[in-house]
């Protein structure tokens, strides 16, 4: 079973939770750019109805340090009190505080504002105590490095991916969360440190793609993935219906918008996110630069540069092969021609090129920027990724140009307005290429509008022959499995079954009767006597008594004499005895005479056996109720 919480039919605030063989798992816990209000975060009310989070929640993984993936972390656990594990990549765990941070500074809502302060109160640190994972514990953070202030509880995955680069696929080991619970990670291109992780327990298993890129960047390998053949695909959408031209049209097709407005004098603005596609179009542009002899000054704002190349640095094994060679010989992003960027510049005559955050010209430096420059039709604006409803960027590109701004202030947008994807999310043809990959039983589409879904959906049936889904937030689907159970046979069963001339045959399914024990999550299925043997258990002994009436008017003792000769000569081939204490046996079946009460001409045959000598009990009570012949 699986529920969204977030990400159903939309882009933005990914959460889903997976319920998978009594496991609870959240993946992803982003918020919503576009909203300021309660729809910003996950609708959180459907798990903490279930009680205490911690207690419900096994996990949560985190894909990438996209805060539609992760930018509500800190309220979940500041604000609705988790303070269980999460999981997450190494890059990811160091920049997903760093994108919080720059989130927090731009911040207009006071909730945003008040629970991110949590992140430097020195109090939320009390969570940090990171668990022991595969036997090893992992030493908590240095809370005195900047770069890393530890939201609550950063469960550091002890895995590095090998990175991608076409042709090395990366994957991590498999990772034990508990006893039942594993994780694996898949090397999934898109930023830096983004992984697509497989959760299996048993033999059930589901994979959660998060954002993926199928094609390899300037700076990033593709995503790959084995043929796990989960039960269920999880994937995201953003591209569902978009086949996009050649990586390298569109590149040739920026780097002339770019030239031909710098030619004229304008100014270029490109939104970006810190960490990204902003490195990717750096390299582009310093490359073109060189090899043309530009002069016109290429910014990067903020000091995000810094931060970003320290981390690029810092994780070189998870770019692609050709940056990690560059690497070696000179530093790719270490850029000539890209400067730290100035709030003064902007005021600057003559032309400019500007890389500047957020990437959906919501709030910040690009938005202050693109306001100054909205007015004059010798600028432009591209826009390299996706953008949210609700904000600047998506109404310039959905064809707004007059904007109204706070203050019922009016924005008349005459600068050109160009939308290139350069986000690295999977197109409809790489949606479809990981699907024929993994060949899940079923397929989930998240992250994505649902009119494109319904499209891929069709063509994901048709192609696959699959199930596909596309719930809406807060709906649940559930997913029969038949999970196969292996169980282990004692070698005392299966002799005694040899025994019986049957030859085990693997194409023969066959009944084999035994008593089934767990024990440790394991099945066996071993002989009665063996499990009662192993549970230190005596067997319960059911006995049935018949009583049969005789006319006899001797003693009780010489009737049973009398029974005892007679089945002596009749049954030559069982075991009849006569005790010391007057009752007869034949095998387990006991007899014994006793007088009626009423009548002392009668004796009464008390005939008592076990369920299993059900046959010959009742054989001697029949045999019995005919009567003994006359005595000699
Ligand atoms: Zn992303």
């Amino acid at each position: 079973m699986q529920v969204c919480l977030g990400a159903g039919q939309d882009v933005g605030r990914s959460c889903i939770l997976v319920s998978i063989a009594g496991k609870n798992v959240m993946l992803d816990c982003g918020m919503h750019m576009g909203f300021s209000d309660d729809r910003r975060f996950p609708d959180f009310s459907y798990i903490t109805r279930s009680g205490r989070l911690t207690d419900f929640l096994d996990c949560v993984i985190i894909s990438h340090f996209h805060l539609d993936h992760c930018g509500a972390l800190p309220y979940f656990s500041e604000m609705v009190g988790y303070d269980g594990p999460i999981y997450m990549t190494q890059p990811t765990q160091a920049i997903c505080p760093i994108l919080l941070e720059d989130y927090r500074k731009i911040a207009v809502d006071k909730k945003v504002v008040e629970i991110t302060k949590h992140i430097h109160d020195n109090r939320a640190l009390r969570y940090v105590e990171l668990l022991p994972l595969s036997g090893t514990v992992q030493e908590p953070q240095s809370t005195s490095n900047a770069f890393t202030p530890p939201l609550t509880h950063w469960l550091l995955s002890p895995c590095i991916l090998i990175p991608s680069a076409c042709e090395t696929p990366g994957t991590s080991p498999l990772m034990l969360v508990d006893d039942e619970l594993e994780i694996k990670a898949y090397y999934a291109g898109h930023v830096l440190g983004a992984a697509m992780f497989q959760i299996k327990v048993g033999s059930e298993s589901v994979v959660y793609t998060g954002d993926y890129n199928m094609t390899p960047d300037r700076h990033l390998g593709a995503a790959w993935i084995d043929k796990c053949r989960p039960n269920l695909l999880i994937t995201e959408s953003t591209y569902a219906t978009t086949i996009r031209d050649s990586k390298r049209c569109r590149e040739r097709d920026f780097l002339k918008k770019v030239h031909e407005t710098v030619e004229r004098g304008g100014k270029v603005l490109i939104p970006v996110f810190a960490l990204g596609r902003a490195q990717e179009l750096c390299i582009l542009l310093e490359t073109f630069w060189e090899r043309m002899d530009l002069k016109a000054p290429i910014y990067f704002s903020t000091g995000l540069t810094e931060k970003a190349n320290h981390y690029y640095k810092l994780f070189i094994p998870w770019t692609n092969q050709k940056i990690r060679k560059t690497f070696v010989q000179r530093n790719m992003f270490e850029f000539k021609h890209v400067k730290a960027f100035d709030r003064a510049f902007a005021d600057s005559p003559g032309p400019m090129v500007v890389f500047a955050t957020p990437g959906m010209l919501h709030a910040g430096q690009s938005l202050q920027i693109f306001r100054k420059w909205a007015g004059n039709e010798k600028n432009m604006v591209i826009m390299p990724g996706y953008c949210v409803q609700g904000t600047v960027g998506h109404k310039i590109l959905s064809g707004q140009r007059k904007l109204e701004m706070e203050g019922r202030q009016v924005l008349e947008v005459k600068m050109q307005v160009e939308y290139m994807s350069f986000s690295a999310h999977a197109d409809a043809k790489g949606i479809m290429q990981l699907v024929g990959q993994a060949e899940p039983e079923n397929v989930l589409l998240v992250h994505g509008e649902a009119k494109k879904m319904e499209f891929l959906k069709q063509k994901i049936e048709q192609e696959f022959r699959v199930s596909c889904y596309m719930p809406a937030n807060g709906e649940t689907v559930t997913l029969p499995t038949s999970p196969s159970i292996p169980v282990g046979i004692s070698l005392g069963l299966l002799k005694r079954e040899l025994a019986q001339g049957l030859l085990p045959d693997s194409k023969k399914p066959r009944l084999l009767h035994g008593t089934l024990i767990m024990k440790d999550s394991n099945f066996r299925l071993v002989s009665s006597e063996q499990a009662l043997k192993e549970l230190g258990l005596a067997e319960h002994q059911l006995r049935f008594t018949c009583r049969v009436h005789l006319h006899d008017t001797r003693k009780e003792q010489e009737t049973a004499v009398r029974v005892y000769s007679h089945l002596k000569s009749v049954l030559k081939d069982h075991c009849v005895q006569h005790l010391p204490d007057g009752s007869v046996t034949v095998e387990s079946i006991l007899i014994q005479a006793a007088a009626h009460s009423e009548d002392p001409g009668t004796k009464v045959l008390l005939v008592s056996w076990t369920y299993q000598d059900e046959e010959l009990g009742s054989y001697l009570t029949s045999l019995l109720k005919k009567g003994l012949p006359q005595a000699s």
